[in-house]
């Protein structure tokens, strides 16, 4: 009897261990090194400088471009980056199957969840972009300039430092398509499934509809706006708007999907030391990091970011196993 129960707690400890390997296993093959230690050197062989597809056709049409040798000179940067993120959204960076440095491409990065790769465009390493003058640049797309309108208003400057590569464009540009491919994966955004779109999403009328903004809110656009930009004369009234709603910026109003990616990205950068951040209209600051999470639903939005990163199902690419955060 004696013996018998010994081999049941055997083969029960033997099972154990087994499971344990193979679940290792699995986890190893989907998040390449992780457990070697080596996603550097994973990194190192994923950013791949390439020239642009005409169209893009199929998967294999995306990952069947050769990385051209030039492309070596992109990889401590995106080292650098991932030495900087928290985890999970290291790990996330380190099961990517490309980082594509795109030669030419219309935005300046974009995720791509059949592939799961992300792509950055060459010129902000090039042109080595730092955080204040990229997202200056992104934050004036959906404004007319001054002076058509002859309001004399200022259009928006942003401030954002930090130190070492958190400071650069290509950082934001590399959490936001992370936390896209985490949302895709997680379905955090999806209007009828995840609970962050309703926070300040809903569908009205089959129109999707901001919730904590004025109901003549009108979305900005920043790519191929053609003729409807806004008019600089109601950036102060904008700004004001979005102050008292629960999106952290302005690109957040576009979509449940953006308001998410930017939401995590801010996140990250407010949990890296030193990180400054002013918005201002001329003279006149508007948004100071310290003010981000001030109002009661964007505070909801930081708590939901927060444990969300220490989901134990929080899946990491679609075909990934959930995975449990290292702390
Ligand atoms: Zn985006």
């Amino acid at each position: 009897m004696k013996n018998r129960l010994l081999c049941v707690l055997f083969a029960g400890v033997v099972a154990t261990i087994l499971e344990t390997s193979a679940a290792t296993a699995r986890i190893a093959d989907i998040y390449p090194d992780f457990y070697k230690d080596d996603c550097q050197r994973h990194i190192a062989r994923i950013v791949c400088l390439v020239d642009p597809v005409e169209k893009v056709l199929s998967r294999s049409d995306l990952l069947s471009r050769p990385c051209l040798p030039e492309g070596r000179a992109y990889v401590q940067e995106m080292q650098e980056i991932y030495s900087l993120l928290p985890d999970p959204v290291n790990r996330a960076m380190c099961g990517l199957n490309r980082i594509f440095i795109e030669k030419k491409f219309w935005a300046s990065g974009y995720a791509h969840q059949r592939t799961h790769s992300i792509g950055i465009q060459q010129q902000l390493f090039e042109e080595k972009q730092t955080l204040s003058t990229w997202l200056t640049w992104k934050e004036r797309l959906s404004f007319q300039s001054p002076g058509t309108d002859n309001s004399g208003i200022d259009l928006p400057t942003i401030r954002a430092e930090a130190p070492g590569a958190a400071g650069r464009a290509t950082y934001y540009i590399v959490a936001h398509e992370l936390a896209h491919l985490i949302d895709l994966a997680n379905r955090i955004s999806d209007i009828r499934q995840g609970d962050f779109s309703r926070l300040s999403w809903t569908v009205r009328r089959r129109y999707l509809r901001n919730l904590t903004l004025p109901s003549d809110w009108e979305r900005p656009c920043f790519y191929f706006c053609r003729g409807s930009k806004i008019e600089a004369a109601r950036l102060p009234e904008i700004y004001q708007a979005l102050q008292k709603s629960a999106y952290i910026n302005l690109y957040a109003t576009r979509n449940p999907s953006e308001d998410f990616a930017e939401t995590l990205t801010f996140y990250l950068l407010t949990q890296v030391p030193e990180f400054r951040y002013e918005l201002s209209l001329g003279d006149q600051i508007i948004t100071r990091m310290n003010s981000f999470w001030q109002p009661k639903r964007l505070q909801e939005k930081l708590s939901y970011v927060d444990l969300l990163l220490k989901r134990p199902y929080l899946r990491l690419r679609p075909d990934g196993p959930p995975v449990r955060p290292v702390n």
